[in-house]
């Protein structure tokens, strides 16, 4: 059985695969059948109640009242971009912790961005996010409720939700088991039933992760933060590098790749005069030359008391350049949402503050 959190005596649903919830519903006494009924509402529907389950007799959802509930995230502030397209949720957990989430719109699609550990473990140099440490991972059930909660609120106004990344706060390969559950069942028919294909997963470059999700079969997109073309410069922004070195770390992403036959993503976070030379380009060409995939430049976002800097136009595009010539797939992604802080990078929230959330 799942992690069984429980509220007073009560077990919690949200996170449960179908399979748990019919081993649930069972040992209440009731049909295995409820079960399908029952996922359909918390993970489809995103009911947050048993009340409103009008498929089940009254007595059932009593019953259900009284033994189970269901996590319901509480948004503690919804803010919009400039843009117009972009908007960042700041979430409040159970424990009154806070993650956020940013959804971002680009013609037909609805991407959310979504957080998998409150703070990160790990302490790359240029990030708003690793400066808060690792405070906690987040439940399975706490991943699925900023989807959940973003796509009911879509589906309100006759929209919908159409692609996942986890790419927010935290490291998903460091919070694995979670992770896996929750990417299970966004995926799942019974689950958010979003196709394997929309979810990608980004990853610091944690190897023994990225090996180990090669072997689950679940075929999500991924993308790793590469960010420098060699060991030296690597090792000083990014210190994953001193444990798993470039290599090692590619050798590890083309394994990933030939299980799930799809290409990967190298998100490379340009931060001028540190890994956005020419030469800088040239490394990174060379490096994945041979690996299929797509490159996505980021130029950096600002965060507070760093002394990195975001490079001008012509640097951006002098990269792009040399990386498109050497035909690579190469993609510049200006993060969306840098005036709310919901640019890659910039989530943050200062430990001292549980009542504002502040911009990186
Ligand atoms: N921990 C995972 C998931 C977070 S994804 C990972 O590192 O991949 C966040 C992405 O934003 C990563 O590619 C990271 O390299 C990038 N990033 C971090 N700080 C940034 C900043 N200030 N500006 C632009 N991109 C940044």
């Amino acid at each position: 059985m799942a992690d069984v959190s429980q509220s007073g005596d009560r077990v919690e649903l949200k996170g449960f695969y179908p399979g748990e919830l019919e081993e649930f519903v069972t040992s209440l006494g009731l049909e295995p059948y409820r079960a399908r009924q029952i996922a359909a509402w918390i993970y489809n529907r995103g009911s947050t109640d048993f009340a409103g389950m009008t498929d089940l007799a009254r007595g059932v959802r009593a019953k259900l009242s009284q033994r189970a509930s269901i996590l319901n995230l509480e948004v503690a502030a919804r803010i919009g971009a400039d843009d117009g397209e972009t908007v960042k949720y700041l979430f409040e957990l159970p424990d009154g912790r806070r993650v956020e989430s940013v959804l971002m719109r680009d013609g037909r699609r609805r991407t959310l961005c979504v957080s998998s550990q409150v703070g990160c473990p790990l302490d790359c140099t240029f990030c708003a996010t690793g400066r808060m440490g690792l405070i906690r991972n987040l439940s399975a059930g706490e991943i699925l409720d900023q989807l959940v909660f973003v796509r009911r609120e879509l589906r309100a106004r006759g929209d919908d939700l159409t692609n996942v990344v986890l790419m927010g706060m935290g490291e998903p390969l460091l919070n694995y088991a979670n992770v896996v559950r929750a990417i299970r069942l966004m995926n799942l028919d019974y689950g958010l039933a979003i196709g394997i294909r929309r979810i990608t997963l980004s990853t610091v470059g944690y190897v023994p992760g990225i090996l180990r999700l090669a072997r689950e079969g679940l075929k999500v997109g991924l993308a790793v933060s590469l960010n420098a073309a060699d060991d030296a410069l690597r090792s000083r922004i990014m210190s994953i590098n001193r444990r798993w070195p470039i290599a090692e770390l590619l050798a590890a992403v083309r394994a990933y790749r030939k299980r799930i036959d799809r290409r990967v993503t190298f998100e490379y976070v340009l931060l001028h005069g540190v890994n956005d030379s020419v030469e800088d380009a040239g490394r990174l060409a060379a490096l994945v030359r041979d690996i299929p995939c797509k490159v996505n430049v980021i130029p950096w976002n600002p965060v507070e008391d760093t002394a990195f800097v975001r490079p001008p136009r012509e640097a951006v595009d002098r990269f792009v350049r040399i990386l498109r010539n050497a035909r690579l797939t190469t993609t510049v992604r200006y993060s969306r949402g840098v005036d709310i802080a919901a640019g890659c990078g910039q989530l943050y929230i200062r430990p001292d503050a549980a009542e504002t959330a502040s911009g990186g």
